[in-house]
């Protein structure tokens, strides 16, 4: 069964009259990674916000295992539990160390504080910023903050891991390590991974790219 599916998706904007989504249907499976690529405007974060359930569809639903979001009583729990967010510009809070950044979505959890500080240090190593634990993100380079964002987003072992522009802000050798650690998760860890881009190298890497223009899904290659 799909880990995620829309059925029949519109998002409209009211002002403008801005169609976003226009009637998607798309589904995706369980480890699978997946680049959708557009044009600005296109209405990819738009598509992506409603996949992370941050964004309420003006019609049509989206699916998380087979269950209707709006069959959730809240999305707090999906979201935390179930689905990692990582944006462009990395939303990191300065006046945390690194390592206690990690730690913020884990406060969901029933972990103790030593379960939650080891755990964060492991996610640390994943992406190499283990040596960076207690440094402010102000401390940090956007490339490092970027790995600590990512590392934050994996901090309730997310089935799938939502990633908006994630290298729009890093230039292209940042954006190279950002990529290889989707890569080592998606092999690793099994995750499942949605990134989003405007093009380049960022859609190179998937394993199936979604084109996506005007708010329709024009093309879907696997390779
Ligand atoms: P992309 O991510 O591909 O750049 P967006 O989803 O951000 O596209 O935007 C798609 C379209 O919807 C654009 O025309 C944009 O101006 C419009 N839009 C996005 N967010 C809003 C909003 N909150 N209110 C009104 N229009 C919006
Ligand atoms: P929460 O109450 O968990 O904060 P939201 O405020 O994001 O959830 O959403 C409020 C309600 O809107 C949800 O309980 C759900 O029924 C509905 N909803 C939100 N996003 C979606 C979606 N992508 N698809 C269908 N229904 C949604």
């Amino acid at each position: 069964a799909p880990i995620l599916e829309t059925r029949k998706l519109v998002k409209r904007y009211p002002n403008g009259d801005v169609l976003a989504v226009d009637n998607v249907s798309l589904s995706i499976e369980p480890g699978e990674y997946v680049s959708i690529m557009g044009p600005s405007g296109s209405g990819k974060s738009t598509l992506m916000n409603l996949l992370g359930g941050l964004d309420t569809p003006t019609s049509g639903e989206v699916l998380f295992q087979g269950k209707p979001y709006g069959a959730f009583g809240s999305l707090d729990a999906l979201r935390a539990k179930h689905l990692g967010y990582v944006f462009q510009s990395f939303h990191l809070l300065p006046t945390l160390t690194a390592l206690e950044n990690v730690q913020v979505p884990m406060f969901e959890s029933s972990r103790t504080a030593p379960e939650r500080q080891a755990a964060a240090v492991e996610l640390l190593k994943l992406v190499h910023m283990e040596h960076r634990a207690g440094h402010s993100p102000l401390r940090l380079s956007v490339g490092e903050r970027q790995r600590v964002a990512i590392a934050r987003s994996l901090a309730n072992n997310p089935e799938v891991l939502l990633a908006d522009e994630p290298t729009g802000n890093l230039d292209s050798k940042n954006g190279a390590e950002v990529l290889d650690l989707f890569d080592k998760i998606h092999r690793e860890h099994g995750v499942t991974l949605v990134v989003i881009t405007h093009g380049g190298e960022v859609a190179e890497r998937a394993e199936r790219l979604l084109t996506y223009r005007d708010g329709r899904v024009v093309a879907d290659q696997r390779r």
